[in-house]
């Protein structure tokens, strides 16, 4: 399987992942700040408006990282799980939700390919730039689809491919080049944020990936494409 440039074992991937995440957890929020000139603000803002959380509602947030999809939830009569297979970006997050006072959140270090939730627990999954870093994304969207209960929702934020002409070649230059070097400035780590745009460009098209969401069941699905679909929000239902 493919990690950034380099192709690894399936044995190794998550590992290797994981490293990545440590490695940027501590300066995870400003580099998303600095990569994307805050844009992603806007981008989870409008995920969050989507899944429009409802009282007495189970929301799993997976591959919540830090918290940015729990906290645009919040404050919410819905119960939130924030998941990530990654410590060190769990305790960031639940160091961000003492800052703020959020005390409402449930936090647990789960892999996405591999849930422990019951079956039918759930009213919304949620991931968010996390499904490009899972080794097996049929898996995961499978499980997703195992923990939804009937008439549940399933929304996944993520990278994808812009189809507007000569945009997706003025933002493969300026994330091949800058990318890295800001990733060197901020976090001393350039080498992790290669990884993270090789990732993004080895991430399959808007219609694939749509169709691997209906293959894992899901119906009604949908693709809402920002910026040509350089960033992409897919839905799908259970029924
Ligand atoms: N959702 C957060 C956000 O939008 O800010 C975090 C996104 S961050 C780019 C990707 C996250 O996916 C990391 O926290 C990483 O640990 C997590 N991740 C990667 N592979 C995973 C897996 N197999 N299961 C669960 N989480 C995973």
């Amino acid at each position: 399987v493919s990690f950034g440039y380099q192709d690894v074992a399936v044995s190794e991937k998550t590992a290797r992942v994981g490293e990545v995440f440590t490695s940027v957890a501590r300066n995870y929020d400003r580099m998303n700040d600095a990569m994307s000139g805050g844009m992603h603000r806007l981008w989870k803002d409008r995920f969050v408006r989507r899944v429009k959380p409802r009282a007495g509602e189970f929301i799993l947030d997976m591959a919540g990282g830090t918290g940015d999809i729990a906290f645009r939830m919040e404050p919410s009569e819905a119960q939130i799980t924030v998941a990530d297979i990654n410590a060190e970006m769990l305790e960031v997050g639940i160091a961000r939700a003492a800052e703020r006072g959020i005390d409402t959140l449930v936090w647990t270090q789960a892999n996405a390919e591999s849930l422990t939730f019951d079956t039918k627990s759930f009213d919304a999954y949620t991931i968010a730039f996390g499904i490009r870093n899972v080794t097996d994304i049929p898996a995961a969207l499978s499980e997703a689809h195992r923990v939804l209960k009937r008439g549940g929702r399933f929304f996944c934020l993520e990278f994808s491919t812009t189809v507007w002409p000569g945009f997706g070649d003025l933002y493969d230059a300026y994330s091949h080049k800058l990318v890295p070097r800001i990733g060197q400035m901020i976090a001393g780590d350039a080498d992790s944020y290669r990884y993270l745009i090789e990732s993004i460009r080895r991430f399959p098209d808007m219609p694939t990936f749509e169709s691997m969401i209906a293959k894992a069941g899901f119906v009604q699905t949908r693709v809402e494409p920002m910026l040509g679909g350089l960033v992409a929000i897919h839905s799908g239902w259970k029924i």
